[in-house]
C-alpha cells in the first residue's frame, strides 16, 4: 500500500516535471511569425488563416508557428512589417509599388528599402456599393453624398481617392467622406448613415454579403468611364476588372450579371530582416500544397502557380527565391 502510494506520487511528480518542462522546450525551438491581414469580413483575414493553416501542419518539423492578426489593411501592414512588429503582411500590389518607390503614404518616409515580396495571391476589385434610396447609379452620382472612402491604413483609401479624382470629384469638398473601417461600413449603409462605400477586396467577401443581405436595398455601382480608363492607362498597377455580382451576391439589386470596375492584386510581403529559412518554408508549403491551398477560399479559383509570381514590385525575398529556383518556377 505504502509502496504503491510512493510510486504514484513519484509518477505524478515526474509527470508534473514533464508538463512543466515541455512548453519551455518547445518555445526554445519554435519561431513565432505573425501575418498582418485586414478586417475579418475581408479576404486578407481568411488568407492569413489559410497560409497559417498550411504552414502550421508542419510546425513540429520546421519549428515555425504562424499566427494571424486582423489589422487596418495594406498600409498598416507594410509599416508594421518594416518596423518588425509583424513578420509578414498581405498588401495590395499598388501599395507594394508605392512603398517601394516612396509614394502616396510613404512620400515623407521615402522608399521602404527592406520591403520584400514573397508571392501574389487573389485579384481584388475597387468595389463601390450604394443604397438604392440614394439614387446613386454611377460613380459621378456620388457628388454631395456620404461616402466611406476607407480608414487610414487601408489599401482602399487611396484607390477611392484615385477613382473620385479621375471622375472630377474632390473627396475633400464634393462629398462627405467618411474614414471608417470596411468591417463597419456595411452596418452604416444598412442603417442609412452612409449612402455608399468603397472597398478594395477579393470576391466573394463577407463585407459585401453583409451589405447586401439586410432590409435596405443595395446595388453595386460600376466604376468605369473615360476618367477611369485614363487612370488605368496612367497607373501601371491598375487593370480593368469585373465583379460577377449576380452570382456572388444574390441580395444585391443589379440588372446586370457583372459590374465593371478596376482592380489590383493581393500580395504577400515580408522584410529583408526575416530569416531566409522562414520565408523559404512558408513559400514551399503554400506552393507544394497548391491545390489544397486553392480550396481554402473561392477568391483563389483563378490562381495558378505562374500568376502567383506576377504583380510583385519589391525584390523577392531570398528564401522565396530559393524555393522558386528549386521548383523550376524561376531561373
Ligand atoms: N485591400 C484591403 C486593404 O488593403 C483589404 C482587403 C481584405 O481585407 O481582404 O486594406
Amino acid at each position: 500500500m505504502k509502496k504503491a502510494l510512493i510510486l504514484s506520487v513519484a509518477i505524478l511528480f515526474a509527470f508534473a516535471l514533464f508538463m512543466g518542462a515541455a512548453p519551455s522546450d518547445v518555445q526554445a525551438k519554435t519561431t513565432f511569425v505573425t501575418i498582418g491581414t485586414g478586417g475579418i469580413t475581408g479576404v486578407y483575414y481568411p488568407t492569413g488563416g489559410a497560409i497559417a493553416k498550411i504552414v502550421n501542419k508542419k510546425r513540429k518539423e520546421y519549428g515555425i508557428r504562424c499566427t494571424v492578426e486582423s489589422t487596418g489593411g495594406s498600409v498598416f501592414n507594410v509599416n508594421a512589417v518594416m518596423s518588425g512588429d509583424l513578420e509578414f503582411g498581405v498588401v495590395q500590389s499598388d501599395r507594394q509599388y508605392q512603398a517601394m518607390k516612396g509614394l502616396a503614404e510613404w512620400k515623407d518616409k521615402g522608399p521602404q528599402k527592406d520591403l520584400r515580396a514573397v508571392f501574389s495571391i487573389h485579384p481584388e476589385s475597387i468595389t463601390l456599393v450604394a443604397t438604392v434610396d440614394s439614387g446613386i447609379k454611377t460613380i459621378d452620382d456620388l457628388k454631395g453624398k456620404r461616402v466611406n472612402i476607407g480608414n487610414p491604413g487601408s489599401g482602399q483609401r487611396q484607390n477611392s481617392i484615385d477613382a473620385l479624382t479621375a471622375v472630377g470629384i474632390d473627396y475633400k469638398k464634393d462629398i462627405k467622406a467618411e474614414n471608417v473601417k470596411a468591417s463597419e461600413a456595411p452596418g452604416l449603409l444598412q442603417d442609412g448613415r452612409i449612402d455608399a462605400f468603397f472597398y478594395t477586396v477579393g470576391h466573394p467577401s463577407g463585407a459585401f454579403k453583409e451589405a447586401t443581405a439586410g432590409a435596405t436595398k443595395v446595388r453595386f455601382v460600376s466604376v468605369a468611364g473615360k476618367g477611369i480608363e485614363k487612370l488605368i492607362k496612367d497607373k501601371s498597377y491598375y487593370a480593368k476588372s469585373e465583379i460577377p455580382v449576380k452570382k456572388l451576391y444574390p441580395g444585391a439589386v443589379n440588372d446586370t450579371d457583372t459590374v465593371e470596375t478596376f482592380g489590383v492584386k493581393a500580395t504577400f510581403v515580408t522584410s529583408a530582416k526575416v530569416p531566409e529559412n522562414v520565408a523559404y518554408v512558408i513559400t514551399k508549403e503554400v506552393f507544394d500544397n497548391f491545390e489544397a491551398f486553392k480550396k481554402l477560399h473561392p477568391a483563389y479559383q483563378v490562381l495558378t502557380k505562374e500568376n502567383m509570381l506576377e504583380g510583385m514590385s519589391a525584390p523577392i525575398h531570398p528564401g522565396a527565391l530559393k524555393y522558386y529556383k528549386e521548383a523550376g518556377l524561376m531561373k
